[in-house]
């Protein structure tokens, strides 16, 4: 028996942006020097209160350690960087001279850079729409207990009443996720750090038992991705290593003797979101498995996600004396749980022979909205959005979340009759969003299940280069852009005016038009060959597609942290999805009559639609994919008509979704790309398919870029002076390609001669007849003043080359 067993049900954490981005608002004011420091901490605190003070009245246990204590003022691995004083030599300034600490405004230094000093990177956190800050790590970077905000956070807590879980980055995931610092040695892995790490996390520890923390949690997703930079094996030893010390060298185990004395840790919960710890080995790398690593070293709990993952059939040994957290209410989607159905997940968990079992979520609620209840569901402007009292009933962000666990913990503790009528309800919201109209629309079921492979595939290539060339009559290395031109604040003004009511439609219609023709002559003037509308319509490129076709609903208070201060709101996707009418095709149609240019029709993906959305759970990824693929090819064919030759499908977030299994991989680019390719093989042969893709790192996915069948495919190079371009003329990649050849996520005007620098080693190491020359992005965030001169060097540089090939 332990003193302070594991509560029986608790979320891996909470979101820390406030209800109304309290924190978002809070901080920016701090970046623009209108508050202070002191300001900053003292909301943050009051929000951090509220926080625990909520969860306590949603059910969780005030005294046990079930609330996670989860804030950060801007990303958890930073945080982990701050406790260690872990910053690149470019920062070390920022550090206090006395005790290696870094200050709140040092902090934001680190994330969001200063002059020359480029912040540090950012990357997506597994398979989550979160991104974290890399951190760099070498020989010499400072590590030790260097920080305690997580202290007087856990002190603050306490002195509201409430007695909290510590939650932060686990040390192998943070060493696995940074990378070697530019000062490192070459053969320098972050792990080589590990005994360093590990000893600050002992020493933060101790000072959390000194305070009286019962449990901290420490997150290790890395056990469950095969993806990130580090051999496995080395991985599972670090594991070992780091567990057996933090656990061993600091047992509790006095303390629970009877004997008086402080124990020298917390309790450890070590919790491993995002998907299963087990892989079999078929895909040829070595079997392992996680829970039974774990259950080998001295860790008192374990959380593992039973939403991603499997569930573990067979006894673990070492279990029985650690509490299993069940992570059976999903911490990712948005949907209701059938808490009957996992009420069986959690019965078929005593096969394991754990010492006791707990409930939880399945990741941190970080990646959901709040409250369902602060979003209106009727009135013109909730049907507008297509939100109804009857999918609110369907649906649960963090706070039902919350609700859900207790629920179950309850019904695990006393039993299922002690909850009947939360189980009955849950399993009616069920039934009634199954049976509802709109989730199953025959039409749709129909057209999908007489699809045939014919319907994904277009004439042989070398015909439609032909086609294309007879129909488009462009130059060598043609010039273009990626779609969007800058969102100007009157372009801003008049979107939310229009959204409010306060613009008519055919002001609002006026004034983007307007904006339209400026773009057309603008682009006419700098001599670009293949012209775009612009996209001045568009608040965001799911968004817009989201609130046109049916199946989806959007939100207006639906905020999900994406990374700093930022926060996006993904749309609903609960339906089979049809579309109405055209969405795009005035738009392209109104910029084609203004030139004699060609005009590129501007879509979404299916797969970006999907990523960048919450996405119904009741049936396989692949079949939502291919009904907004069908929803697209319709659109496709309507621009067709409307006498559009180019058309772009933008696939940003092909490579987002990629499973963190290896295993798991060849299957998602199977029907990731079948639903690109259904979307766009309606199109005839002399119409030429773009697509865009935002990075320029392929690795797995590059085979799948050919498979793509794309005419032409736009992506970054700029930073990475198109090395890419010879390794897709490696991987036998053949088509039109169009390596960016200006850095827009930069304010810089890049000079003529750096654009044709660039453009003379892309024609180096590719036929010159398959390059197009574009920049890397969309130029939404960026303004007039750089954008056109860049352009115009863009234009002069293509020209230049061409004379010379
Ligand atoms: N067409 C979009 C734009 O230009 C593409 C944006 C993206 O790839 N993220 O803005
Ligand atoms: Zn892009």
């Amino acid at each position: 028996m332990t003193t302070t067993p594991f509560p029986r049900g608790t979320i891996l954490g909470y979101p820390r942006i406030g209800r109304r981005r309290e924190l978002k608002r809070a901080v920016e004011a701090r970046w623009a020097g209108r508050t202070d420091a002191v300001d900053l901490e003292v909301t943050a605190g009051a929000l951090r209160r509220e926080t625990v003070q909520r969860l306590v009245a949603l059910g969780l246990d005030p005294d046990d350690g079930s609330v996670p204590g989860s804030f950060s003022y801007y990303d958890q691995v930073l945080d982990v960087v701050a406790l260690l004083g872990a910053v690149p030599d470019r920062f070390r300034d920022l550090l206090d001279a006395d005790d290696g600490s870094l200050d709140l405004d040092g902090y934001f230094t680190v994330a969001r850079g200063r002059g020359e000093d480029a912040p540090l990177e950012m990357t997506k956190w597994f398979d989550t729409n979160y991104h974290y800050l890399v951190p760099e790590i070498s020989e010499t970077t400072p590590i030790s207990f260097a920080d305690h905000r997580i202290v007087r956070e856990y002190a603050e807590a306490k002195e509201a009443g409430v007695t909290t879980r510590p939650v932060l980055v686990g040390p192998v995931t943070f060493l696995a996720l940074s990378k070697a610092a530019d000062d490192a040695g070459a053969d320098f892995h972050p792990l080589d750090r590990l005994d360093d790490v590990v000893a600050a996390y002992a020493e933060l520890l101790r000072v959390l038992a000194a305070v009286g923390a019962p449990w901290v949690q420490l997150d290790e997703p890395v056990l469950v991705s095969d993806t990130v930079d580090a051999d496995p094996a080395r991985i599972d030893a670090a594991i070992t290593s780091a567990y057996r010390t933090l656990s061993t060298d600091l047992s509790p185990a006095a303390a629970d003797d009877g004997l008086d004395v402080t124990p020298e840790r917390p309790r450890i919960l070590v919790a491993t979101p995002f998907g299963g710890l087990a892989t079999d080995g078929t895909d040829g790398t070595p079997a392992r498995d996680g829970l039974a690593l774990l259950a080998g070293t001295d860790v008192d709990a374990i959380a593992i996600d039973l939403v991603k993952g499997a569930v573990p059939t067979e006894a673990v040994p070492g279990l029985a004396s650690k509490t299993l957290v069940a992570g059976v209410v999903d911490g990712h989607n948005i949907w209701r749980t059938d808490l009957t159905a996992r009420l069986e997940t959690l019965d078929a968990l005593a096969g394991l022979g754990a010492g006791a079992l707990a409930v939880g979520t399945s990741t941190s609620l970080l990646h959901v909205p709040h409250d369902v209840e602060d979003e209106t569901w009727e009135g013109p402007a909730a049907e507008r959005a297509g939100r109804t009292p009857e999918l609110r009933r369907w649906l649960a962000f963090a706070d039902q979340k919350v609700g859900e666990v207790t629920v179950l913990a309850r019904a695990l503790a006393y039993g299922p009759d002690t909850v009947r009528s939360e189980l009955d309800a849950a399993s009616a919201a069920l039934a009634d969003r199954a049976a509802a109209s709109g989730v199953v629309v025959p039409a749709v079921r129909e057209r999908l299940a007489a699809l045939s492979a014919q319907d994904r595939g277009r004439g042989a290539h070398d015909e439609r280069v032909a086609a294309q060339r007879e129909r488009l009559d462009l130059p060598l290395l043609p010039t273009t852009t990626i779609g969007s031109f800058p969102q100007t604040p009157e372009i801003r003004r008049a979107r939310s005016a229009w959204a409010k009511g306060e613009l008519a439609d055919d002001a609002y219609t006026a004034a983007m038009r307007e904006e339209i023709a400026r773009v057309v002559a603008l682009q006419e003037d700098i001599g670009l060959d293949v012209l775009v509308h612009g996209e001045p319509e568009r608040n965001d490129m799911v968004q817009y597609f989201a609130e046109l076709l049916d199946g989806f609903a959007t939100t207006d208070l639906g905020w999900v942290q994406s990374y700093g201060s930022r926060c996006v709101r993904p749309p609903i996707l609960w339906g089979d999805v049809t579309r109405s009418a055209p969405m795009t095709v005035e738009w392209t149609r109104y910029a084609a009559s203004l030139t004699s240019k060609p005009v590129k029709g501007m879509l979404t993906g299916p797969v970006t639609i999907l990523a960048w959305s919450f996405v119904r759970d009741d049936q396989p990824l692949a079949d939502t994919a291919d009904q907004v693929a069908l929803a697209l090819r319709d659109e496709v064919s309507d621009l067709e008509a409307a006498g559009t030759a180019v058309v772009q499908v933008d696939e940003p977030a092909l490579r987002e979704l990629l499973p963190l299994r290896r295993a798991d991989q060849p299957a998602y680019l199977e029907w990731s790309v079948g639903a690109f390719r259904l979307a766009t093989a309606g199109a005839a042969a002399s119409t030429q398919v773009h697509t865009h893709l935002c990075y320029s790192e392929f690795g797995e996915v590059i085979g799948a870029i050919d498979g793509l069948d794309a005419d032409v495919t736009s992506i970054e190079a700029a930073r990475s002076r198109m090395e890419v371009v010879p390794e897709l003329h490696a991987a036998g990649y053949a088509r039109g390609v169009g390596p960016g050849v200006y850095d827009i996520h930069s304010p810089r005007v890049p000079s003529q001669h750096e654009v044709t620098e660039l453009l003379e080693l892309a024609v180096k190491s590719i036929d010159p007849a398959v390059v197009w020359v574009n920049p890397d992005c969309g130029l939404k965030t960026r303004g007039y003043a750089e954008v056109e001169p860049s352009l115009r060097n863009l234009v002069a540089a293509a020209q230049a080359v061409r004379t010379t090939l």
